[in-house]
């Protein structure tokens, strides 16, 4: 995934920098948001689902886009220095953390080079390759958590489409978005649930999420597979590029990340599962009331 190694060098180049480690990428992080500016305290570097999350619970979308920051920092990192890398101009990680930086800002956060596509996976055989793969891990004994049966369902059901990944700006932040798929003229995404029920619940941050694939990647339009495992059913949606609800759930994730608006509670039964529940960073539960 990502930026494919071509050139000796380039793999070399790619070794050093799946390398870096966490020390060295949140020191950068820091040093980044002094380079511009920028509040410690704020994200900096989100993704598309983080963003998106924020219809499930605003608060938990902003708690998890701080955790998961320097991950997706990392990730900018690597893909920059990478592309350095191949447009020969760098062959080795900049010793300096400055260098670093200014490096990995100086490609443009709007428009995505050619580098960041990936080719679409080979197609994946459908429910029977899916169902045979369930059948020999349970011979095998093992047990498959379900975020692994999500990812094992996308690879044997999702259409076989080119796609890419890129870190856009918008506002204060850097966006990485890597939609599952790109074509011609729209943005597809697929989504599992366990169950036929919760699909019009995940319906619609997975349009949402295509939308936003659709505004970073200049798409008019979206389309989503809904794949429940119940029932073993594929649901199909398409929409537009819908560049109201995209602008929409930007600005009102900005507003709570910057502190400028209390996120909305979330339905009560939304927090049952919710590791944020009764920590200090949750203050918002409907549960908390009920005792
Ligand atoms: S416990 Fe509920 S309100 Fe708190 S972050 Fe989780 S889902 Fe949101």
């Amino acid at each position: 995934m990502g930026f494919k190694a071509r050139r000796k060098g380039d793999q070399d180049l790619a070794r050093q920098v799946a390398r870096l480690g966490h020390e060295r990428i949140s020191r950068l992080l820091a040093l980044e948001k002094q380079r511009i500016d920028y509040p410690p305290e704020r994200v900096r570097f989100t993704c598309v689902s983080d963003v998106t999350k924020y219809y499930w619970c605003g608060l938990m979308s902003i708690l998890r886009a701080r955790e998961r920051e320097a991950m997706l920092f990392g990730v900018y990192l690597r893909d920059r220095l990478n592309l350095a890398g191949r447009h020969g101009r760098i062959d080795s990680v900049p010793e300096s953390d400055d260098d670093v930086l200014a490096i990995c800002a100086s490609f443009s956060s709007a428009d995505p080079p050619a580098e960041c596509w990936r080719e679409p996976r080979e197609s994946g055989g459908g429910w029977d390759s899916y169902n045979e793969m369930v059948e020999m891990t349970k011979m095998a004994g093992l047990k498959t958590r379900w975020s692994e049966a999500g990812f094992d369902v996308e690879r044997y059901l999702a259409r076989p489409l080119p796609s890419a990944r890129w870190h856009f700006e918008w506002k204060d932040y850097i966006i990485v978005c890597e939609p599952d798929g790109i074509a011609h003229d729209y943005v597809y995404e697929f989504k599992s649930v366990k169950k036929r029920d919760w699909i019009s619940e995940r319906e619609r941050r997975a349009v949402l999420q295509a939308q936003l694939g659709a505004f970073f990647f200049k798409r008019d339009a979206v389309q989503v597979e809904l794949a429940a495992l119940d029932k073993q059913d594929v649901l199909e949606r398409a929409a537009d590029a819908g560049l109201r609800d995209v602008l929409q759930v930007l600005r009102k994730f900005y507003m709570a990340e910057s502190g400028q608006a209390e996120p909305v509670a979330p339905r009560p039964f939304k927090c049952h599962s919710c590791d944020y529940l009764r920590t200090p960073s949750c203050t918002l539960s409907p549960l908390l009331c009920m005792g």
